[in-house]
C-alpha cells in the first residue's frame, strides 16, 4: 500500500494546505490553481472544498491533513 501523508502538487511538488486554491483534473488529481495543468479540469476551489466535495477520492488523505 502506498500512503501519502499529504497530497502533493505534481507540478511544484509542494505539499498542499487546506486553504490552497487548487484544481481537480478529470483523473481526480489535485494541482495548485497557480501551477496549472494540461489535463481537462473537473472542478476547482480550495483544497478543503475539494476534499469535502469528493471525500471518496481522498479517504486516506482527509484525516491526515487536518
Ligand atoms: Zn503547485
Amino acid at each position: 500500500m502506498s500512503e501519502k501523508v499529504v497530497p502533493r502538487c505534481p507540478v511544484c511538488k509542494q505539499p498542499m494546505r487546506l486553504n490552497h486554491r487548487v484544481i481537480m483534473d478529470i483523473l481526480n488529481g489535485l494541482i495548485h490553481e497557480e501551477c496549472g495543468t494540461d489535463i481537462p479540469i473537473k472542478d476547482k476551489g480550495t483544497a478543503e472544498e475539494m476534499l469535502n466535495k469528493y471525500p471518496m477520492h481522498f479517504s486516506n488523505l482527509k484525516k491526515r491533513i487536518k
